[in-house]
């Protein structure tokens, strides 16, 4: 069985590994020479539209998936005019639109902050008299880890926001004073099962992820789980998928979801039973999928920027390195590292012995 996948960065190279045992053979396309998952599959060198590269690997692959959402549309209809192609373009067309996914929530009654579409200054002006303040204003499409994004907390605040968005359609939201941010991960196969992974605790620095901790029995649980059913179903959804959500007086509402693998779902590989990696390659293949029950209690812990010191993370005995084989770079994903133990107050001290480990390295 041959799975090809766009992209050939960790994500890639994480679902290559959980695929090796399984018998599973990959094939990446990436932009990029050293890309990090190149060693663990073929490699096809060339730009996502590349007619030629896109060719072959319809060709060659039994399965085509991808790392990333940003893929263009384009790209993944003329693939799934070819071959097998999970998750189905339409659900990465509605990720990569914050305006398109936030009513497709609506649409489906999933929980959103109030928001409105803003495409010029008067536009903006008009959306706060409705949303309110404090609010954010974000890029519609290509926005990830904070990027591409305003805090608006009066209207002295709206010149220089509409400015830093140099004309691009964007979307306002109300700021949801959450007291948590969690996400839920789960696979659904070809032929529509779905499991779900315990809730994620999400803690993120400067909009970037920095650590997640499995949430075993919350009592959000239940209704996160509703939530991510009905978009899996409403998708026709194929694969894994993460939904991230805020936490506010005990309800949740929708931030965005990932169609893929997903940076809150890395403590899966050694504290889930099986890890979101595995279930994704089982999903897309429509093989039984594997049990999401957590294994001990567990966090994820990422390095950003700087490599940790190996023997360092090593010296902790329920610690499990992840390097990436990625040259640090400012802000750069390059590393994580996962605790497993007994108790919630071992984990407490195990994520903060981590913690110091990651900012020690940390240039953000
Ligand atoms: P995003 O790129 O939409 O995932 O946003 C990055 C981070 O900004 C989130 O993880 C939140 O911490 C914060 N954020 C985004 N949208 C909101 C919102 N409507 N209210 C409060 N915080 C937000």
């Amino acid at each position: 069985m041959i799975v090809g996948v766009l992209g050939a960065g960790q994500l890639a190279r994480m679902i290559a590994l959980a695929g090796y045992p399984l018998g599973v053979d990959f094939i990446f396309l990436d932009p990029s020479a050293d890309a990090c998952a190149n060693s663990l599959g073929e490699h096809l060198l060339g730009d996502y539209n590349d007619p030629r590269l896109l060719a072959q690997l319809a060709e060659r692959a039994d399965v085509v998936t991808y790392e990333f959402e940003n893929v263009p549309a384009d790209v993944a209809e003329f693939l799934a005019s070819h071959t097998q192609v999970h998750p189905a373009p339409k659900a990465l067309a509605i990720a990569q639109d914050r305006l398109i996914e936030k009513t497709f929530f609506h649409d489906i009654a999933i929980p959103t902050p109030a928001y409105a579409a803003v495409d010029s200054f008067e536009s903006l002006e008009q959306a706060m008299s409705i949303i309110g303040w404090p609010a954010i204003l974000k890029s519609r499409t290509l926005g990830y880890d904070g990027k591409g994004q305003s805090l608006l907390k009066s209207a002295d605040d709206l010149k220089s926001a509409w400015e830093q968005m140099a004309g691009v359609p964007a979307i306002v939201e109300a700021f949801v004073p959450f007291s948590r941010e969690v996400s839920i991960i789960a696979a659904r196969n070809v032929s529509g099962v779905i499991v779900f992974y315990p809730l994620s605790e999400n803690f993120h620095r400067g909009g970037i992820l920095r650590v997640s901790e499995c949430c075993d029995k919350d009592p959000m649980q239940q209704q996160a789980e509703i939530y991510i059913s009905r978009l899996m179903e409403a998708l026709d959804y194929v694969g894994v998928l993460a939904l991230e959500l805020f936490e506010t007086d005990g309800k949740l509402i929708a931030n965005e979801f990932a169609p893929r693998v997903h940076n809150s779902g890395h403590w899966t590989i050694e504290g889930a039973e099986t890890s979101q990696f595995e279930n994704h390659l089982r999903a897309i293949l429509d093989l039984p999928l594997g049990a999401t029950t957590p294994v001990g209690k567990a966090a994820m812990v990422n390095f950003i920027g700087g490599l940790p010191v190996t023997e360092e993370i090593l010296a902790i005995p329920q610690a499990h390195l992840h390097l990436y084989d990625k040259d640090p770079r400012k802000g750069r994903k390059v590393a994580h590292a996962t605790v497993r133990t007994e108790t919630s107050e071992q984990l407490v001290a195990l994520i903060k012995q981590l913690t110091l480990l990651a900012d020690k390295v940390d240039d953000s």
